[in-house]
C-alpha cells in the first residue's frame, strides 16, 4: 500500500515501522522462553517511615538476561503488557513475592509489608481475584502484609470495576496504594470514592523540591489534602537531604528512595532488617 503513494518518505516510515514490528515480535518470543526459564529477580526496595524504621518493600522486577545482562522493567514490562505475557509474569511476581515476605516472617525478622506492583492488563484480567486470593492461601502470608499497587490511570479507567474490585480486596485484608500520584489529572476527592490506603507520590513533584523555583508546592498541596482525606502518605523517589528535610516538616509518614536504600535482592534486605533486630 505505500507504494502506490510511490514516495521514498512514506517507503522509510514503512521500512522503519517493519523493523519496530520484527523487534517487538522478537523481544515477545524471548519473554515467553523467559518466563518458562524463570530469567527474571525480584529486587526490593525499603520504605521507611518517619524516623527512619524500615516498614516495608517494594518488589520490583528485573529480567536477568542470558546475553544482555539486567535489564530494567521499563524495557520490558510495555511487551509484556502488550502481548498478555504480563499476566503469567504477574503471577510469578506475586507468589515470589509473597513467599519472600512469608520467609521473612518466618526468620523472625522485624514485620514489614509487600508491595506489589499491578499493570493496567493485570489489573483487568479476569481471574485476578481468584489468583490473588490462592496465591496468598498458599504462601502463608498474612494478607494484612500485602499492598497492591495501582496507578491512578488504570484505577479511572472503568470506576465501577474499580471499586468493587479494591473491595473485594480490602475484605481480603490486602492493602491498596494509588502509585505514580499526582500524573494523571485525577482530582483527590473523585478518588477518594476508591477504598484506597496508601497514596504514593510520584517522584517527579519530590524533585521539583530542589530543582524548581516553587519546588515542593506540589508535593506539599497533595500531602495536606492526602493527609486530611486520612491517606498514608508515601513520597516515591527522595535523593537528597534536602528532599527529606523538607518532606520531614510536612510530617510525610512514609519515604522510599535512593537517599535511603536503592533496590536490592532479597539477602540485601535481610541484612538489613537483621540490623534492625540489634
Ligand atoms: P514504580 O512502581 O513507580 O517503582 C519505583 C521506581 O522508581 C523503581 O524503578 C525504583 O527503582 C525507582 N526509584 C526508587 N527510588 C528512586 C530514586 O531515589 N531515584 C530514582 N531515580 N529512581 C528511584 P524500576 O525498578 O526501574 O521500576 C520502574 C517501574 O516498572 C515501576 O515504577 C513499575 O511501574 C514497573 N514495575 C517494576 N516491577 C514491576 C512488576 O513486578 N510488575 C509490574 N506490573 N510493574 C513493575
Ligand atoms: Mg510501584
Ligand atoms: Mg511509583
Ligand atoms: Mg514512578
Amino acid at each position: 500500500k505505500g507504494k502506490e503513494l510511490g514516495n521514498g518518505c512514506c517507503q522509510h516510515y514503512h521500512f522503519d515501522m517493519g523493523a519496530q514490528v520484527s523487534r517487538r515480535v522478537e523481544m515477545e518470543a524471548e519473554l515467553r522462553i523467559a518466563i518458562e526459564e524463570e530469567q527474571f529477580i525480584l529486587y526490593y526496595q525499603p520504605q521507611v517511615d518517619f524516623n527512619g524504621c524500615i516498614v516495608g518493600v517494594e518488589a520490583l522486577v528485573r529480567w536477568q538476561h542470558p546475553g544482555r545482562g539486567m535489564i530494567p522493567p521499563m524495557e520490558f514490562i510495555p511487551a509484556a503488557e502488550e502481548s498478555g505475557l504480563i499476566t503469567k509474569l504477574g503471577e510469578w511476581v506475586l507468589q515470589t513475592a509473597c513467599r519472600q515476605a512469608k520467609k521473612w516472617q518466618d526468620d523472625g525478622l522485624p514485620p514489614i509489608y509487600m508491595a506489589v506492583n499491578l499493570s493496567a492488563r493485570q489489573f483487568h484480567q479476569q481471574n485476578l481475584l481468584q489468583v490473588i486470593s490462592q496465591t496468598i492461601e498458599q504462601s502463608g502470608l498474612d494478607p494484612q502484609r500485602l499492598i497492591l499497587e495501582i496507578t491512578e490511570t488504570v484505577a479511572m479507567k472503568s470506576a465501577e470495576y474499580t471499586t468493587q474490585v479494591l473491595q473485594t480486596l480490602r475484605s481480603m485484608g490486602v492493602q491498596i496504594a494509588l502509585d505514580d500520584f499526582g500524573i494523571g489529572y485525577s482530582s483527590l476527592l473523585y478518588l477518594k470514592k476508591f477504598p484506597v490506603n496508601l497514596l504514593k507520590i510520584d517522584r517527579s513533584f519530590i524533585q521539583d523540591i530542589d530543582t524548581e523555583p516553587e519546588g515542593g508546592s506540589i508535593a506539599r498541596a497533595i500531602l495536606g489534602l492526602a493527609k486530611n482525606l486520612q491517606y498514608t502518605v508515601v513520597a516515591e523517589g527522595v535523593e537528597t537531604v534536602e528532599q527529606l528535610n523538607f518532606l520531614k516538616k510536612l510530617q510525610c509518614d512514609q519515604m522510599q528512595g535512593y537517599i535511603f536504600s536503592k533496590p536490592l535482592p532479597s539477602a540485601g534486605i535481610t541484612e538489613l532488617l537483621l540490623t534492625m533486630l540489634r
